[in-house]
């Protein structure tokens, strides 16, 4: 696959460096004046105000991809000043100015969506094939939000005395803090950077330490498509100034909200630090989805769910599905089909043709997995198939594994793996299964597959969750809201309802009309 990569080496650069050359001419990879170009302050590309930078790391082989400006807080301090000042210009923009640089900033990431794919793919380790499609996912976004910009409405409510006017109206929040993943580094900016940037706020985007570059390629097509400095600002950092930026954003005077996507146990943290300037805070945090196989299900469709459901980006999704329930009655035609599924799918490097399955994304991810799967065989569970590391390819492998004789004390049974690993549990009622599945203290997406009409009715309103597929394993489009409930998060991303994040109401009551 790299010499596709090699055909396509005068596509592939960043800020105008030709990013395979630098891949090919080891160690160095980057040049001084690279390193300046990879922040976004104000519109300029600018280096960490302490000369501090970090690497990115290929998951996939270890090499290193990129040299990014370690960001600190003078560094943060300088993005929200500018993202405020950009602000005051930047809300008296018509939502018509806005939508139209969101579409010319779309019409760019479609342009350039091949190379965006190729550099997620070398820092995320996820394969390109999957990478293309976060790409197009993450640009419906923005595309997305530039039509629905300029559908904010306000009303004119009909007042009980006739000397008032009650209006309602929306505006902007003002400068937001958003704060991303590494696991869906193109998208998870572009769901939140586009309706925050239609509604009229300015925005400082904090992405994952793993996964910088592709956000560095998502500004500079921002850039390009014309917003005004300061509106889109970009601070990259090393995990060990992770903390204190994530503290600054969520408690500074000029910053009005923060958009979070990560971990729940981050995201109470984020939670607490906006609790002391009552902060707006939107959350999409983790989840432990049940994938439930009833009786009626057609096994085919199910084992395809399953598959697409579990193994993309090797099972590190918010939305995977984690537990998976199997009625008796067809619990060992699942289970057969299920195996045969599991055990053909091609791993390697993300980067080569046909590969459905890359390395984790770094060392804690690949211990997590291996503790957790340990821990599930100490206490009962029957490998049926993988079951470890895949050393042989690389250092972050793990083989795609599925797991039977579940029990309620195992780390698989009550917490979200975020690897490829399928845990069966066998069930025999409906109450039964929706009583497990439910027994958990989050609730972001869930997945089940009938063939009764009743029954899918029946389960849709009863699982605790705030997605659902039925009969289905991919769900998330910009069209439909996504969030989840209990310590899933706040809000909603995508849909029509992606934009109240970044609005506030007012109401103005024109009195003593005559
Ligand atoms: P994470 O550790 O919470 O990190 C997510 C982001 O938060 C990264 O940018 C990270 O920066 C930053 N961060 C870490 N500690 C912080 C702090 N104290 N203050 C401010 N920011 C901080 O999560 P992860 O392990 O990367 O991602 C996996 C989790 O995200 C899973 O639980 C998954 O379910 C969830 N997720 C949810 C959704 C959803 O839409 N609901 C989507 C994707 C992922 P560094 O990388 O520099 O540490």
């Amino acid at each position: 696959m790299f010499a596709t990569f090699r055909n396509l080496a005068p596509a592939l650069r960043l800020n105008g460096v030709n990013v395979l050359r630098h891949i090919h001419q080891k160690p160095a990879l980057y040049d001084a004046n690279m390193l300046q170009q990879q922040a976004f302050i104000n519109g300029e590309w600018i280096s960490a105000k302490s000369g501090k930078t970090f690497e990115v790391l290929n998951p996939a082989n270890g090499e290193v991809v990129g040299v990014v400006p370690d960001m600190d807080l003078e560094d943060t301090e300088a993005a929200i000043k500018a993202a405020c000042d950009a602000f005051h210009v930047w809300k008296d923009t018509t939502a018509k100015e806005r939508s139209q640089i969101l579409r010319e900033w779309y019409n760019l990431l479609v342009k350039n969506q091949k190379e965006m794919a190729e550099i997620l793919t070398l820092e995320s380790g996820k394969p390109l094939a999957e990478a293309n499609g976060e790409v197009v996912y993450g640009n419906s976004f923005v595309e997305w939000f530039s039509e629905l910009s300029r559908q904010i409405r306000g009303d004119i409510v009909q007042s009980s005395v006739p000397s008032k006017k009650i209006l309602v109206q929306h505006q902007p929040i003002g400068v937001v803090g958003l704060i991303t993943p590494w696991n869906f580094p193109h998208a998870m900016i572009t769901r939140k950077a586009a309706p925050a940037l239609g509604a009229g706020c300015t925005v400082i985007i904090k992405p994952a330490e793993d996964t910088p570059l592709t956000a560095i390629q998502i500004v500079k097509y921002a850039q390009e498509a014309g917003f005004p400095p300061g509106v889109v600002n970009l601070v990259t950092s090393s995990r060990a100034n992770t903390g204190p930026i994530g503290k600054l954003l969520c408690e500074h005077h000029l910053v009005a909200g923060i958009s979070f996507t990560g971990s729940t146990a981050v995201g109470k943290i984020l939670y607490k630090q906006c609790a002391q300037g009552v902060k707006r805070l939107a959350l999409e945090l983790g989840g432990n989805a049940p994938f439930i196989v009833f009786n009626s299900a057609n096994l085919d469709k199910a084992v395809d769910g399953s598959i697409t459901s579990k193994f993309r980006n090797c099972g590190q999704t918010c939305v995977s599905a984690n537990r998976f329930f199997i009625q008796e009655k067809v619990y060992d035609e699942y289970v057969n089909k299920l195996v045969h599924r599991v055990k053909s799918l091609k791993i390697g490097d993300g980067s080569q043709e046909g590969v459905q399955l890359g390395p984790l994304v770094n060392e804690p991810q690949l211990h997590k997995v291996a503790e957790f799967v340990n821990d599930a065989v100490s206490k009962g569970a029957k490998i049926l198939t993988g079951g470890k590391p895949a050393t042989h390819l690389g250092k972050l492998f793990y083989e795609p594994t599925i797991l039977t004789d579940i029990k309620e004390d195992m780390l698989v049974y009550n917490q979200e793996v975020f690897g490829p690993v399928i845990s069966l549990i066998k069930f025999k009622t409906e109450k039964e299964a929706l009583d497990i599945a439910n027994s958990t203290d989050v609730g972001l997406a869930g997945y089940f597959y009938s063939e009764d009409v009743s029954q899918i009715f029946r389960v849709s309103n009863n699982l605790e969750v705030g997605m659902i597929g039925v009969n289905e394993g991919i769900i998330s489009c910009a069209e439909a809201p996504f969030g989840g409930i209990k310590q899933s998060g706040l809000g909603r991303e995508g849909s029509h309802l992606g934009m109240e994040d970044f609005t506030y109401v007012k109401y103005t009551c024109i009195g003593n009309l005559s």
